[in-house]
């Protein structure tokens, strides 16, 4: 390996710690995560993994050398009498056999049918309670598992804590270790956001005031012990017996198994029943039963050789649909959205998921009451990816999909695609917009968002919140707020309202490509909007399109197709959309759209993008070819040049380019032509 293949290495290995330490922070000291624990989870095994290839590869912050965070300065720092570690994880079964073929190879066990206690691992926040003669003295959180926070005082408001232990054989001393966690019941209820319940248990453990921690309902499992004094037992289950028995709180779902295959059938049970599980579990923890083989086995690095957390997968889970309600959104489309009992998908509480549109519905025969399989991947919404006909309940049925809008009570279609001879599988309100209460919220959201008027400060719940109050109803509204009202509001002081109003004036000269995208046209996007706004050149002649009548010069436009200029045609003949128009030009300057540099890199070339674009938003991918010179089209044709693919393209966008001799090229190669690194 040359000089620079190491220093290369080196590099990527500190960054990935660096981010690790960074993730870290959020999670553990502000219990805020900034990634879902999927993403947390592989870049951590990432770095383990250039560890284990390149052995010249060490830091004191590798995942490898720490657990947990370091204490915090808001509590006094107390030192573990036995260090609290972390957990080896397992995802499936071939990791189950390699832990327990590392076991038998340590112990020189043959096929031994060993018993393991399986406890189901709750996602909260560990502490360790110091009793002495039966008496709680001191409680400490996990920290980084030498040294831990002293945060006795917020832990004696939970009530699962005994003061006093009862009953018989009371060690003189022990550590009694455990899971503090909020219900999810109770997690919905709190007025405080947090991501999920765990930081929202760890938030309300590790704060200074033990009454806003009492206020909290938080819980607490006890499932082993640390440093003892005077006191022995033979096994883990034993333990546990002990636990109840001086009057702590165990799992009800721990079990004694033998063998992978018990192992995994009681995971899969396991995971079926999360949903009527009222806290998170993320896995189930595998702990050798016999203490004397425990101890034989003894420690590697920062987590026992004897046990093992068996995760369930991070972006799916069970389910079970409570209601299906519909959303009605900008463009009138009715969403099934289905409302289930919440489940953790990779360290986010889900409680709503998408159902798609009313043919998905049909097609998988989802019902209400239905277990299902809900899939949470990256950022996008989750979804229902199936349902388990086995559980369905007798005399559930099928669900009438509403043929009127909930929301206004408009009748609704299905579009026709005279192309694929098909209707589409989306329905849709008539209502022409404004009327309709729901579209014309989703119309108002739209206009302030961010690619369009992007108004600091008017994001979505305050135009709901606005909405509720009659302060707005049309998209001009907004600026003509009564301020006056707004700063009597609650929640809102002097310095708000002036920054809101501030914002909002700022907005008030905007490009006339955006001004037509934040119309929130049917069709129209931003790449149609801009198109728009060249050619047009003016807002003149944009607000003139429904006087003159002449849309089919649009035509003309590349990109712009007969299903545009329909839509377009729609906007301007309806009576209200030309009054808010008129209000809109009152309020506005609406300035044209910039000429682009004609002598960029990409000079004459033109792209169309499909798939997910990696580490790079789509929008600014586009900028990035407009800054350039180059141009953006929608469809395939003779006209374009480059196809950019992304992950998960459409394929049939791919073959048609290649077929039109197209350069299909990918995100790393559009980047080198504009010589950005990407990374
Ligand atoms: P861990 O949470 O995976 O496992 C150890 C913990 O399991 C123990 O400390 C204990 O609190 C808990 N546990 C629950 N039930 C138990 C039982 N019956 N017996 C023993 N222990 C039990 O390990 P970790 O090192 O604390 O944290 C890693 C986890 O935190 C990962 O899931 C990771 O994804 C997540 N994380 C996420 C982010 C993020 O930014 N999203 C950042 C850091 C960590």
């Amino acid at each position: 390996m040359t000089k620079k293949d190491t220093l290369r290495i080196k590099k990527e290995y500190l960054e990935k710690i660096k981010t690790l330490k960074n993730y870290n922070n959020y999670y553990y000291n502000k219990n805020k995560p900034i990634v879902d624990d999927a993403t947390y989870d592989g870049l951590k095994n990432e770095t383990l993994e250039l560890e284990k290839k390149y052995k010249f590869l060490k830091s004191k912050d590798s995942p490898s050398q720490n657990i947990g965070y370091e204490p915090s300065k808001n509590f006094k720092k107390v030192k573990h009498k036995t260090p609290m570690l972390s957990l080896n994880n397992a995802f499936d079964r071939e990791d189950l056999e390699n832990f327990e073929k590392k076991i038998f190879n340590f112990l020189s066990f043959k096929n031994n049918n060993i018993e393991y206690s399986a406890e189901p691992k709750i996602d909260g926040i560990s502490a360790s309670l110091f009793y002495k003669k039966g008496h709680f003295i001191q409680g400490l959180s996990r920290g980084d598992g030498i040294e831990g926070e002293d945060i006795t005082k917020n832990l004696k408001t939970i009530k699962d804590i005994p003061k006093i232990l009862k009953g018989k054989n009371i060690p003189d001393e022990i550590d009694i270790r455990g899971e503090v966690f909020i219900r999810n019941s109770d997690f919905e209820k709190l007025n405080e956001k947090f991501a999920n319940p765990r930081n929202a248990a760890s938030g309300s453990l590790r704060q200074k005031d033990p009454e806003k921690t009492k206020k909290i309902p938080l819980n607490f499992i006890a499932y082993t012990h640390g440093f003892t004094k005077n006191f022995s037992t033979t096994s883990q289950f034993e333990f546990l017996k002990y636990l109840k028995s001086w009057g702590f709180k165990i799992n009800k779902y721990n079990k004694i198994l033998r063998g992978i295959d018990m192992l995994t059938k009681n995971h899969v049970e396991l995971e079926g029943k999360r949903k009527e599980i009222d806290y998170d579990i993320d896995g189930i923890v595998y702990k050798i039963n016999d203490f004397e083989l425990q101890k034989r086995l003894g420690f590697i690095a920062n987590a026992p050789r004897w046990a093992i957390a068996h995760k369930f997968p991070s972006n799916k889970s069970i389910s079970e649909i409570i209601n299906i309600e519909i959303q009605v959104g900008r463009t009138g489309a009715l969403t099934p959205v289905a409302k289930i009992k919440p489940v953790n998908i990779g360290g986010v509480l889900v409680s709503n998921a998408t159902l798609h549109n009313e043919d998905e519905i049909e097609r998988k025969d989802i019902r209400i009451g239905d277990v299902v399989t809900v899939e949470r991947a990256g950022d996008v919404i989750p979804r229902v990816i199936s349902v388990d006909f086995k559980k369905r309940k007798n005399k559930t049925k099928k669900f009438n999909f509403p043929t009127k809008c909930p929301s206004c009570g408009s009748s609704t279609i299905k579009d026709y695609n005279k192309i694929t001879k098909k209707f589409d599988a989306v329905r849709r309100c008539t209502n022409d917009g404004f009327g309709c209460e729901k579209i014309a919220i989703e119309k108002i959201k739209h206009f302030v968002s961010k690619e369009a008027f992007n108004i600091d400060g008017l994001g979505k719940k305050i135009v709901e919140s606005f909405w509720d109050l009659r302060l707005i109803r049309y998209p001009q509204d907004i600026f003509n707020l009564d301020y006056k009202k707004i700063s009597n509001l609650e929640g809102w002081g002097k310095l708000s309202v002036a920054n809101l109003k501030y914002s909002i004036d700022k907005k008030k000269v905007i490009s006339l490509g955006k001004f037509i995208y934040s119309l929130g046209i049917r069709h129209i996007g931003q790449e149609n909007a801009k198109l728009l706004a060249k050619v047009l050149k003016n807002s003149d002649n944009f607000f003139d399109l429904g006087k003159e009548n002449n849309f089919d010069e649009l035509l003309n436009i590349d990109g712009i197709g007969e299903t545009q200029i329909k839509s377009i045609k729609d906007f301007f003949f309806n009576e209200k959309n030309l009054t808010v128009l008129n209000q809109l030009k009152k309020n506005l300057t609406i300035v044209n759209e910039k000429e682009i540099s004609k002598n960029g890199i990409l000079n004459e070339k033109t792209f169309m993008f499909t798939g997910k674009l990696v580490g790079i938003s789509r929008a600014e991918a586009k900028s990035l070819v407009e800054k350039n010179s180059g141009k953006i089209i929608s469809n395939i044709s003779k006209k374009l040049d480059y196809l950019i693919i992304g992950e998960k393209p459409t394929s049939r966008k791919i073959m048609e380019a290649k077929n039109q001799n197209i350069k299909v090229i990918s995100q790393s190669e559009f980047l080198n032509m504009l010589n950005i690194k990407n990374s």
